[in-house]
């Protein structure tokens, strides 16, 4: 039988203290919906469980006007999906959280464990790297903010530090018009782990491309900001030829993906023409844009991919 002793800190100075008298044998548990998978698979034995369930004020989700949103790393992915804020200033996570895996785990996964486990097949790294977040690790002897995109470090390993715990995500302030599109390519049920994961900001104006941020999840070991897909479009018209150019980059997926791929030595940035027109619709006419991406592009290309990999796996 596995035994482990199970503490539940009530403050975050008293889990900090807790974790830095067990360096090398407690593990942190918010909704335990990976980390007791991994225990009951054998792949972890702490000896000591730290519950962040009793710890007060780390499941806020805070907006201003000027500092942006900010989320306590202890909200629910439901709690998120659901927060009104998010949904008209930030419906691209609004869209994120709203397909992560099903409601059951929605209502028990936290954002601080979504990203502190560092999975790269999980959809909400993305989509915050998209938005420009920070994330904030407190330890015993202080904190720091660090960007998100660099804190998935590689498969499964992030850089987070012995003795911290991940409490707050930040979001700047959405620019007016910004546009987004995410898509979330799926293997067989609304339900599954992305097969590829797409998140997308961008400002345009009359066609020209001001900025943009692309980040991909499922394509390599870790959650990454797409780059070299990005330069190809900042800053010039946007035209078929560029966005052409940009779907050519390619990004090396991984093998453990839930769809058969495993056929494909690499892979196209999977962003085409009909997912930036519609960021680049929404940058320019942002009061139509919502409708436009929910019903418009990002479904009919799913579904093709879908039906795309379907093939592949049946060969
Ligand atoms: C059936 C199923 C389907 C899923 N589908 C999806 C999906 O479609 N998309 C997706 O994105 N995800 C998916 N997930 C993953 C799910 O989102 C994560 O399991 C969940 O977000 C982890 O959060 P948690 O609070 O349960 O973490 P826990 O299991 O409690 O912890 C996970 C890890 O993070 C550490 N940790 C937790 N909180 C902190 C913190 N604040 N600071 C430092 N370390 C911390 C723990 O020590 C542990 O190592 C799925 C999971 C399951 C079981």
């Amino acid at each position: 039988m596995v035994t482990f002793e199970y503490v539940e800190p009530g403050s975050l100075k008293e889990a900090c203290d807790l974790l830095e008298r067990h360096p090398d044998d407690a593990k942190l548990i918010a909704g335990g919906t990976a980390l007791v998978i991994w225990m009951r698979l054998g792949l972890l034995k702490p000896g000591v469980v730290i519950s962040l369930e009793k710890i007060p004020d780390f499941s806020y989700i805070r907006h201003s006007e000027n500092d942006g949103l900010r989320i306590g790393a202890g909200a629910r992915h439901r709690e998120i999906e659901l927060s009104a804020v998010v949904r008209s200033r930030y419906p691209l996570l609004h869209e994120t959280f709203r397909k992560v895996a099903q409601p059951r785990i929605r209502n028990m996964g936290t954002i601080g464990g979504n990203l502190c486990q560092g999975d790269p097949l999980t959809d909400p790294g993305a989509s915050l790297i998209a938005l420009d977040a920070e994330i904030t690790l407190t330890g015993s002897r202080g904190g720091r903010t660090l960007p998100l995109e660099e804190f998935f470090v590689d498969y499964y390993e992030t850089a987070i530090r012995p003795g911290e715990i991940l409490t707050e995500i930040h979001v700047p302030p959405a620019a007016k018009g910004l546009g987004w599109a995410h898509i979330k390519f799926l293997p067989r049920s609304e339900e599954d782990f992305a097969t590829v994961g797409v998140a997308l900001t961008m400002r345009a104006q009359n066609d020209h491309c001001e900025d943009i941020r692309l980040a991909l999840n499922s394509v390599a070991p870790t959650i990454l900001r797409a780059r070299r897909a990005e330069n190809v479009l900042r800053g010039k018209k946007i035209t078929d030829d560029l966005l052409q150019e940009m779907g050519n980059i390619r990004y090396f997926p991984i093998s453990r993906r839930p769809a058969s791929c495993a056929s494909e030595s690499t892979m196209e940035t999977p962003c085409s023409r009909p997912e930036i027109r519609a960021a680049e619709s929404s940058a320019a006419w942002p009061s139509i844009w919502r409708g436009s991406l929910a019903g418009g592009s990002a479904r009919p290309s799913s579904w093709s991919a879908t039906r795309r990999r379907a093939k592949w796996s049946r060969r």
